[in-house]
């Protein structure tokens, strides 16, 4: 049953990163160039600003950086800050960071500070972006029922590239609600409540920053997904109260609405999270990793998995195998 939701929380992570990439980032965009709902794999559009020229089913950064992260802690046999340097350059200098339109803000900035030789304590100080919450997922996965050291491991993973208080309550959030996923029988309230405990716990480590409570951003969402109207204005909702940039409590609450809009289920919030818009695959790719870590591989339609396995990317990753080597850590 574990080896199912890591293998789930994996390919959960890949299903809502590949989905969501077509996506544009205004709402009314995507809906238009569409039709409707995106209820399938699709190639990146050539007028995408990021992902144009991207095959159908084709994983991003969000999920190459997660699985990354999973190999070298498996190689290091756990979590360590060595451990996510070596994940986080390697993953760089595989997709020619310097000139890859795929390398966010503060990845970047932390990626060449450590390239220089700096401290990678101090590196992730300004670090306060999402590429902390969308990679993390492999973290949680290591922890199950065990939040807190979910929480003390991400804090550690954060710390070059990410070492801001706001960028780490959100991982956090993320990380406790896929540790507490795990567990047989859990409801996804308390995979939910998990998180915003996360997220509160998260907020005390890092350097102080600016940015409203991941947390309160969370309740705000579950308002949203919860409350009146068609599932189309509560993602309007979500959109432009919440927000889907690449901020951390927007990304972050987004996650999470879009997770109880589809009650767990793996496809239906890949697909709300890409007709969300914005950074939707860093929203998908967040809230489909505690979904599959939530409702496991067997939750996920074969076919679904059969189109991941078929792209060369992903297949780089060996994915399985990362989960069996997350497993025997884990346990
Ligand atoms: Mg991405």
């Amino acid at each position: 049953m574990l080896k199912n939701k890591i293998l789930g929380g994996l390919y959960g992570q890949a299903l809502g990163d590949a989905w969501g990439m077509p996506a544009y980032f205004d709402l009314d965009d995507t809906w238009q160039a569409y039709g409707g709902w995106i209820d399938e794999f699709k190639p990146g559009p050539p007028d995408h600003p990021v992902h144009f020229g991207l095959p159908a089913g084709r994983i991003t950064d969000d999920s190459e950086q997660a699985f990354s992260l999973a190999r070298s802690f498996i190689a290091h046999g756990g979590v360590s800050l060595a451990a996510a340097v070596e994940a986080i350059i390697a993953w760089y200098d595989r997709v020619g960071g310097d000139e890859s339109p795929y390398v966010g803000p503060s990845t970047r900035r932390g990626v060449q500070a450590l390239k220089r030789g700096d401290d990678p304590t101090t590196t992730g100080n300004w670090g306060d972006t999402n590429g902390a919450p969308m990679r993390i997922s492999p973290v949680g996965l290591l922890h199950p029922g065990d939040p807190v050291g979910a929480i003390q491991d991400t804090v550690t993973t954060c710390m070059p590239t990410h070492n801001t208080n706001v960028a780490i309550s959100g991982a956090c959030a993320v990380s406790a609600a896929i540790a507490i996923a795990l567990t047989d029988h859990v409801s996804l309230d308390t995979v939910i409540t998990a998180g915003m405990l996360g997220a509160d716990l998260g907020r005390q480590y890092g350097r102080k920053w600016l940015g409203p409570s991941v947390t309160r951003r969370i309740k705000m969402a579950i308002e949203i997904a919860q409350g009146p109207g068609n599932e189309l204005f509560r993602l309007r909702e979500l959109y432009h109260v919440i927000g889907t940039s690449l901020s951390v409590p927007e990304t972050v609450g987004a996650a999470f609405g879009v997770l109880l809009m589809a009650e767990g289920d793996p496809k239906q919030t890949a697909i709300y999270a890409a007709n969300l818009s914005g950074d939707a695959d860093t929203v998908g790719a967040i809230a489909c990793a505690m979904a599959g870590a939530y409702a496991g591989i067997n939750a996920i339609d074969p076919e679904i998995i059969a189109q991941l396995d078929a792209d060369e990317v992903f297949a780089g990753y060996d994915v399985p195998a990362l989960a069996d080597g997350l497993y025997d850590l884990a346990v």
